[in-house]
């Protein structure tokens, strides 16, 4: 069997486990290293072939994206990561960097649960890094920090540990100013500080394929002196070896960010605003994979052969081919004709996708992205609502 057989075979075998499970979303102000980071972290879970990574940019699947070098359509992949002898399903949503896509931005957020935030070390937050981690707060999503483009600051400008440090906890209490602007309760409550003692600061390089946290350099021994070491020796190879982004950044996520089950009782009552003394809402409290059908489309995409997708999270139900689902604001029903993940670009079609997955569907042909798709006619998602100005100033 193909090792993508069996990758694909391996996520199919997770998607009936919620609690091995995390949606993720990576935003970033454009540039910050997002497309680079996504590629790296493909390759780390054996997704893509390493030597690809950085010049593929798998997410960037359309041609006109990869032309004007953004990524405009949030692209979809899942991935596989083993994390303390667990092996995890990673969904991951590629989300535009670009300001004017705002709506898509927050589409993407409400499909997950956990949003890996990438700052440039060098520029710092930007006002697009402000908008996107408003629109993931403002979902009810926990943020996690990634700082990016480390290597920068021991090449180009040639920080010592100590400045490094600096301008690291700088970029910390930037984006922490932010969580407890828009979300005090959590901040304070319920640890949505990101902090590099709780480990849920992690920073590196994209570009070069390593990566740290705390837990890591307990875990390695390797510090900051030691990180600078490498890469002014020019010995960046075995820095990557021992502490490979897509494991650190990876087993930050398997860690910190919620699964579905943990997530979506918090959230229900934050995205969907129907009666919450259904059976409906009960269902996509507990993610029961034997409830009704209840599908968020957060994207819409053209594939030449089987047609359009819609791409979102199913919040309660088992989607399968031949289902008759109503799409909230049209009239009658779609039958589904394929279900499916996204692989690197590519989707990869299979029987069945339970609740508390990110599912790529054919056959809804009246979707449009921020649609609710589902089995019984009910209240849509709330109408998504698009932030592109900043409200809170970088003091
Ligand atoms: P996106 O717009 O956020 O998807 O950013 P990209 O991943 O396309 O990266 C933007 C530019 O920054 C590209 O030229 C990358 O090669 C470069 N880049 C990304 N990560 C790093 C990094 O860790 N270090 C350095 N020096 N450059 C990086």
């Amino acid at each position: 069997m193909g090792r993508r057989k069996q990758i694909v075979q391996e996520c199919e075998r997770l998607m009936d486990k919620p609690e091995n499970i995390r949606n993720i979303a990576i935003a970033a102000h454009i540039d910050h290293g997002k497309t680079t980071l996504t590629d790296n972290l493909l390759a780390g879970a054996g997704m893509i072939s390493s030597d690809l990574a950085g010049e593929q940019l798998a997410m960037d699947t359309e041609e006109d994206e990869q032309e004007r070098g953004i990524t405009i359509d949030a692209a979809n992949v899942s991935m596989t990561h083993e994390y303390q002898d667990t092996n995890h399903l990673i969904n991951l949503i590629d989300t535009p960097g670009h300001v004017d896509f705002g709506g898509d931005v927050t589409r993407a957020m409400r499909a997950v649960d956990g949003a890996l935030v990438v700052v440039d070390a060098v520029e710092g937050t930007m006002p697009q890094t402000e908008t996107v981690v408003r629109q993931a707060l403002r979902e009810g999503v926990k943020p996690a920090l990634f700082i990016n483009k480390v290597d920068r600051l021991i090449n180009e400008l040639q920080e010592g540990p100590e400045e490094m440090q600096e301008r690291l906890q700088s970029v910390i209490g930037d984006v922490n100013e932010l969580i407890r602007g828009m979300a005090e309760d959590k901040y304070e409550n319920e640890g949505w500080k990101v902090s590099v003692q709780d480990g849920t600061v992690a920073f590196g390089s994209a570009l070069y394929n390593w990566a740290t946290s705390l837990p890591q350099m307990q875990e390695t021994g390797i510090d900051f002196g030691d990180i600078i070491d490498y890469n002014r020796n020019d010995n960046i190879d075995e820095l990557r070896e021992n502490s490979p982004l897509s494991n650190v950044v990876l087993d930050m996520v398997a860690e910190h960010f919620p699964n579905p089950e943990k997530s979506q009782p918090e959230r229900i009552p934050t995205v969907w605003r129907g009666d919450d003394s259904t059976d409906l809402a009960e269902s996509m409290r507990l993610v029961d994979d034997e409830g009704e059908v209840v599908f968020m489309v957060t994207s819409i995409s053209i594939d030449p052969h089987a047609g359009e997708i819609a791409t979102g999270r199913l919040f309660s139900g088992t989607i399968e081919r031949g289902q008759d689902l109503y799409v909230s604001g049209t009239a009658g029903q779609n039958r589904v004709q394929s279900v499916g993940l996204f692989m690197g670009g590519e989707r990869e079609e299979v029987d069945r996708i339970p609740a508390g997955n990110i599912a790529a569907v054919t056959g809804l042909h009246d979707a449009i992205a921020g649609s609710t798709v589902s089995s019984v006619e009910m209240t849509p998602f709330e109408s998504i609502e698009h932030i592109s100005e900043p409200v809170i100033t970088k003091s």
